[in-house]
């Protein structure tokens, strides 16, 4: 229109002015609600996703989320550092739910989580890996620093004041844990059966402490290392 001369222009615009802004505006709503509709399709998934991936008690991952990052995770471990599996179980929870209530043991799960949460180190994963069940993975640790550290989450359980009802309810929890060293810290499948078996030494040797089973990695070169002595 601006090189055309002007009558032309003037002509051209009056006839085709009215259709030209009728069709944007229907195309600018056309668009404007795919757009909408699309961002609500992506809310709605994200939505879903976090939710099927968080315990809904505790705001902690659940155990699929767990798995999932711990297979995502490549923390490369040097031969003298371990990654440790921890499965934590609260001792005689059925007893509090049967003392205080179901409630109270909600509660009391919560504040469990909140104080793995506050024991947890920067890289360190922990979930809910069901009922009255919790896993952490470091993955980094000094071989010696182990037990230790599976300690600090037995304590940071055992020092929790659960207020509910005006009544306190005190908690001890066990700890089944799987090390490995070096090359063999992305086994956690065969972490995961280590500390359940673990957890179940930790249960029948009286509870509320912490067992860990020997890294195969560990006793491969102690193995060895009796062979080529011997
Ligand atoms: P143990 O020391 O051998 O682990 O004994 P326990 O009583 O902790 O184990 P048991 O398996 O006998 O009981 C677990 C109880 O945990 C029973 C179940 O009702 C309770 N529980 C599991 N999930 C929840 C939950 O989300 N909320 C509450 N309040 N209780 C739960
Ligand atoms: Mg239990």
């Amino acid at each position: 229109t601006f090189i055309l001369p002007w009558h032309i222009a003037v002509d051209l615009l009056s006839s085709v002015a009215m259709m030209l802004t009728l069709s944007s505006i229907v195309g600018a709503l056309i668009m404007g609600s795919l757009i909408e509709r699309e961002r609500r399709y992506i809310l709605t998934e994200d939505h879903w996703r976090r939710t099927a991936s968080t315990d809904s008690l505790t705001g902690l991952p659940n155990r699929r989320a767990f798995t999932t990052a711990l297979a995502e995770d490549r923390v490369p471990v040097e031969a003298d550092q371990s990654s440790a599996l921890m499965i934590m179980d609260i001792d005689h929870f059925k007893k509090v739910n049967d003392t205080y209530g179901h409630d109270a043991g909600d509660e009391a799960l919560r504040a469990v989580a909140e104080a793995l949460r506050q024991t947890a180190q920067a890289g360190d994963r922990i979930c809910r890996s069901g009922g009255e069940g919790f896993a952490i993975y470091a993955p980094t640790l000094n071989t010696g620093e182990v037990r230790d550290r599976a300690n600090q989450f037995r304590i940071a359980v055992s020092a929790t004041s659960i207020r509910y009802d005006g009544k306190d309810i005190s908690l001890t929890a066990s700890i089944g844990v799987a090390q490995r060293s070096g090359r063999y810290s992305s086994d956690t499948h065969a972490m995961m059966q280590d500390a359940d078996l673990a957890l179940y030494k930790a249960k029948a040797s009286g509870r509320n402490c912490v067992s860990v089973i020997d890294d195969p990695f560990h006793k491969a070169q102690a193995g060895k290392l009796r062979v080529l002595a011997s």
